[in-house]
């Protein structure tokens, strides 16, 4: 990991490499209130190591790049209220607020790109993505989300303390965080098989084991073809139940079911 601002000694002071209260490591989100789009996070970040007096983010993203300008245990030059700069992180989306919108590229793009870099931060210092809430001053005691603007209302309003869509915007950063839990797979429940006959007909059907439908097996030789596939493919195939009456066909055992019980299965 390489940090810009270590890179490019900055022109006057714009961190210090430590931290003088304990760190809550909520995070502060801002915007530049400049130029957005490609390359603007890397002229913003030219500009912070030039520029005369303090004013610092720990990262900055635009829709393509994060910048990541110093360690999380340094200290940044982000907030004038009282106590956030020593306990809390900051990242930077390069743009306006009043350009932002939850339904415009650019902005979530930043936004997915500002939740990977918080996503990474947390994780590494093994604070749970639980905490992506927002939270305002609390942020001085816990891990949590802020907008600059909501803890100095007096003069900022950025990154959308004040914006229409300011519920939507943090909906937006808060999923980028704590992702969604991916659909879990099917349980092998789910995907096991089983071979039935009606009592009162030679027709050998595969079915799903929710019953929810079943294929006749024309032929012996099916039969055998379909268990071997499914065998070969890691595909269960449920043994008729304890107790139930079955038989063994080609070298397959089906089960022997109620011929109500077969005809309420839809035939696909
Ligand atoms: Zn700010």
């Amino acid at each position: 990991m390489s940090y810009y601002l270590l890179d490019h000694p900055p022109a006057s002071p714009q961190f210090y490499p430590s931290r003088n209260s304990t760190p809550s490591y909520a995070v502060g989100v801002h915007t530049s209130e400049g130029p957005t789009g490609p390359g603007s996070a890397r002229n913003l970040a030219r500009f912070i190591s030039q520029r005369s007096d303090p004013g610092s983010y720990h990262a900055i993203v635009d829709s393509e790049e994060t910048i990541v300008m110093v360690p999380p245990d340094y200290t940044t030059f982000s907030v004038s209220a009282s106590g956030y700069n020593s306990r809390t992180w900051h990242i930077c989306l390069a743009g306006r607020s009043a350009d932002l919108s939850p339904d415009d590229s650019n902005t979530q793009a930043m936004i997915v790109r500002a939740g990977e870099a918080i996503r990474a931060l947390w994780t590494l210092l093994g604070i749970p993505l639980s905490n992506a809430q927002w939270i305002g001053t609390d942020a001085l005691n816990r891990a949590g989300l802020f907008c600059h603007g909501t803890v100095q209302p007096w003069d900022r309003s950025d990154a959308w303390s004040t914006h229409p869509d300011q519920a939507r915007l943090n909906e937006l950063l808060a999923n980028a965080i704590n992702l969604p839990t991916p659909p879990t797979p099917p349980t092998s429940e789910e995907i096991m098989r089983r071979f039935i006959r009606p009592q009162s007909s030679p027709n050998v059907y595969l079915t799903d084991a929710g019953l929810l439908g079943k294929v006749h097996m024309k032929s012996e030789q099916a039969l055998k073809d379909a268990s071997w596939t499914l065998t070969q493919s890691g595909i269960p195939i449920l043994p008729p139940p304890a107790g139930s009456k079955s038989e063994n066909i080609a070298g397959v055992a089906v089960w022997v079911v109620s011929d109500p019980f077969a005809d309420a299965i839809p035939t696909l």
